[in-house]
């Protein structure tokens, strides 16, 4: 007794850590693939039930090649089903996947009237743990209570209509518990240590103090950007450089901490304009109180019309810190991708050319070139 269940608690237990690794592998590998969310999701999802119900059907055909015991197949599959239920948000999707449950599920033989009616309960089930899946995974003893309730009622019916011992019962039973109970915290595991590392990611990407996308990021941008743009995947990219004028004086009249306020109240403003025109394109600090904006699909005179635009409203902008009100004015230097810039580095030069040219001009001001 004690081998057996050793014998098939080692089995489940490699089984279930193994085949959720591979799929948070999936899940982190395909949505990296995408830059849409929407379409990201569908393709995930769609890869994920895919890997789900090739798992299920192996289960299924190494049984039936008497490889696998068949108390040990429903156990494992069972932990399959309900974790990928529990994971899929797209509802399609998770029909699609129960109805392949249902096939492997159902082709165990005769099925009498009882089993239909199981399998349409189990069906039920499914769909109510996805709906509540959030629900159902917030807390380890909430989840534990559950498959406890569900483990139980399923091994009762199987020994309502199978001939095997009580034995085989209590083990399969201990042993589908004891699996769900190590997938639940291996999971969590695994979802905490991933949001770990993505805070991580965001943060080398973002500037702390405005929240902006920094200068690492632009310039990771910047560079897909020129690829695309050699490889004529997009025609119009429109770069724009902006400079608050004065900003010195600022920090000398109210201090640096006022300073800070204003730039952390400007790079939001302009990041909400911005998102607001395109929500595509983003602010990015590239310096102390620089700021660049990639328009990409965008063409000079439209980039230019934005921008006017923006400094019209920039003007109604009142900076509060403590009891004052702090107003700001910006110079820009505009230009766009050419074919002939060699390296990304090319047009940053050139924007940052126009930039100087405005502050030239007295600030307060915009020029564009090429
Ligand atoms: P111009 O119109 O020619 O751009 O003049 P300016 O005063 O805006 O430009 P300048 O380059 O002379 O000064 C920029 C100042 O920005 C100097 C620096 O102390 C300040 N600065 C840079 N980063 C920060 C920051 O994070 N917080 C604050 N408060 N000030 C900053
Ligand atoms: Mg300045
Ligand atoms: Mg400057």
């Amino acid at each position: 007794m004690i081998l057996r269940l050793f014998n098939t608690f080692f089995w489940s237990f490699f089984f279930a850590i193994g085949y959720i690794s591979v799929y948070r592998r999936i899940e982190e590998g395909t949505i990296r693939l995408y830059r849409s969310k929407q379409t990201m999701l569908k393709f995930s999802e769609l890869i994920l039930v895919m890997y789900a119900s090739t798992v299920e059907i192996s289960l299924r055909i190494l049984h039936h090649f008497l490889t696998t015991n068949m108390w040990t197949m429903v156990n494992l599959q069972t932990v399959v089903v309900l974790y990928t239920c529990l994971t899929l948000r797209n509802k399609g999707i998770n029909f699609l996947f129960l109805l392949v449950v249902m096939a492997t599920f159902g082709s165990y033989g005769t099925l009498t009237w009882v089993l239909w009616l199981a399998l349409i309960g189990l069906l039920l089930v499914l769909v109510v743990v996805n709906r509540q899946s959030v629900w159902l995974v917030s807390r380890f003893k909430r989840y534990l209570a559950f498959v406890l309730l569900f483990g139980t009622f399923m091994w009762f019916l199987f020994k309502a209509f199978y001939a095997f011992s009580w034995r085989s019962l209590w083990l399969q039973l201990f042993c589908y518990i004891c699996v769900e109970a190590i997938v639940f915290n291996y999971s969590t595991l695994l979802k905490n240590r991933g949001a770990a590392s993505a805070q991580l990611l965001y943060e080398t990407m973002h500037d702390k103090l405005t929240g902006v996308q920094n200068w690492a990021k632009f310039n990771q941008d910047f560079q897909l950007y020129h690829e695309l743009m050699l490889s004529t995947q997009i025609n119009e990219i429109s770069l724009v450089a902006i400079d608050i004028d004065h900003f010195k004086q600022i920090n000398d009249t109210y201090g640096h901490l006022a300073g800070n306020a204003v730039l952390t109240s400007f790079a939001q403003n302009l990041n909400t304009y911005i998102r607001q025109v395109n929500s595509e394109w983003s602010v990015y600090r590239t310096g102390g109180e620089e700021f660049n904006v990639i328009m990409a699909g965008s063409n000079q005179a439209t980039a230019k019309q934005i921008i006017q635009a923006y400094r019209k409203q920039l003007r109604n902008l009142k900076i509060r810190y403590e009891d004052t009100e702090i107003c700001v004015t910006v110079s820009v230097g505009m230009t766009k991708l050419l074919g002939n810039d060699v390296r990304a580095e090319d047009t940053i030069k050139r924007a940052d050319q126009y930039l100087y040219q405005a502050k030239q001009a007295g600030r307060d001001a915009i020029v564009t070139g090429y």
